[in-house]
């Protein structure tokens, strides 16, 4: 089922850009036939042609960039399910693995779904996380890459192999995580070294030998806490720097950073930005979040993600990945222009190289990936983040209100 239906723009007329630099001007931006934005001025006063979109003088921004999602398992569109596993990382993972067995492994029509939500919202570019464990194999994947085709290159989406049962604890899954990068999934995923497998310095050397191996990239969903996930984050850069890995990974929540004592945060996070060391994280409710000048001062790049959206592990989440900045600005007690703009930017431009994307700022050159709202400016997009009225992702409207 290709998304044929996604008409092709030649041009977005009548929008206005954020630029910080005072008055937002209307401006008219030209597409290629390849998606590619070709210029962008101060917009002419004529009525949309054929093949134009009318951006009735709407803010413009770059499309969402999702960088921690899950599209493989969420139960949206289908009947509630009831929430009933025990806490704490693993009692979710059971709870996961039991109701699986029993509802059927999620298939393509829910990976649709999600991704539907998410270009509903704004969203043009995904990274997501795809369990991968002995049940399942690699099917998730396969079914994954399905979905992102049928947007047939206007969605763009990298993927995780995400051992979410275990890595060691389970034999096999190694070998189905390096088969997946063999396979050119973008990154391997990890899971709490110590407190899952309770062998960090084992699983980290598997994962990174798939790493150095294949090409593959990192990407480690790290949960434990303060000192125990320091300790993780010294044996991760450890790797990172003696494989000679920089650049290629990324810690995902990583909670430890805003937990360990300043002192301890600014080594971490010098370490990590000397080697391209990246964060996602998903701005939780009742944790510290992220800091976001620390991150900024040390140049520890970071992304927001979704994470999961109303999957066995929680009933909550949506697709808004706006609203996901609008909890960490809120959270963070943001509310300085230059930071609540700094924040559209993370979940925007500074968001895209998180989906292997080299240029996302709607400049010529770039790819026509962008989101229309009913905003004064960036940061009133931000504190209020009203509906999206226009996706438009590599020159094709996804969605429009
Ligand atoms: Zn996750």
């Amino acid at each position: 089922m290709l998304h044929t239906g996604f008409p092709r723009v030649t041009a977005v007329r009548n929008v206005r850009f954020d630029t910080g630099a005072g008055e937002l001007l209307a401006r008219d931006v030209l597409v290629d036939e390849d998606g590619v934005i070709t210029s962008v001025d101060a917009a002419v006063s004529v009525a949309p042609g054929a093949g134009e979109l009318d951006g009735r003088g709407l803010l413009a921004l770059p499309g969402l960039v999702n960088t921690h999602a899950h599209v493989d398992k969420s139960w949206i569109g289908h009947p509630w399910q009831s929430y009933g596993g025990e806490g704490g990382t693993d009692g979710r993972i059971r709870h996961e693995r039991a109701r699986r067995d029993e509802l059927g492994i999620p298939g393509l029509d829910i990976t649709r779904r999600v991704l539907a939500e998410f270009v509903r919202f704004g969203t043009t570019a995904v990274r997501t996380h795809v369990d991968v464990d002995l049940g399942l194999g690699l099917r998730g994947i396969e079914i994954v890459r399905e979905a992102v085709a049928e947007y047939d290159g206007a969605l763009t989406a990298e993927i995780v192999a995400f051992p979410q049962d275990g890595v060691l604890r389970r034999p096999g899954v190694v070998d189905l995580l390096r088969a997946a990068a063999e396979t050119g999934v973008e990154h391997v995923g990890g899971l709490d070294p110590a407190s899952i497998d309770r062998d960090p310095v084992g699983q980290l050397d598997a994962l990174f030998a798939i790493a150095a191996d294949t090409g593959a990239g990192i990407d480690i969903h790290l949960h434990d806490p303060a000192e125990l996930g320091a300790f993780q984050l010294d044996l991760i850069l450890d790797r990172t720097a003696s494989l000679g890995l920089t650049g290629k990974v990324n810690i995902a929540h990583g909670f430890a950073i805003a937990q360990v004592d300043p002192v301890r945060r600014r080594d971490l996070l010098q370490r990590m930005a000397g080697l391209g060391v990246t964060m996602t994280t998903v701005a939780p409710l009742r944790l510290p979040q992220l800091p976001l000048h620390e991150m900024d001062a040390a140049g520890v790049r970071f992304g927001f993600g979704t994470d999961g959206i109303r999957d066995l592990w929680s009933p909550y989440g949506t697709g808004d990945l706006l609203g996901i900045a609008w909890q960490y600005a809120r959270s963070s007690s943001i509310v300085r222009d230059e930071d609540l703009r700094r924040v559209v930017e993370l979940a925007t431009t500074a968001g895209a190289s998180f989906a292997g994307i080299r240029r996302h700022a709607l400049q010529p050159g770039d790819r026509a990936d962008l989101v229309l709202l009913d905003a004064e400016n960036a940061m009133d997009a931000l504190v209020r983040t009203p509906p999206r009225e226009v996706t438009v992702g590599g020159g094709r409207i996804l969605y429009q209100r």
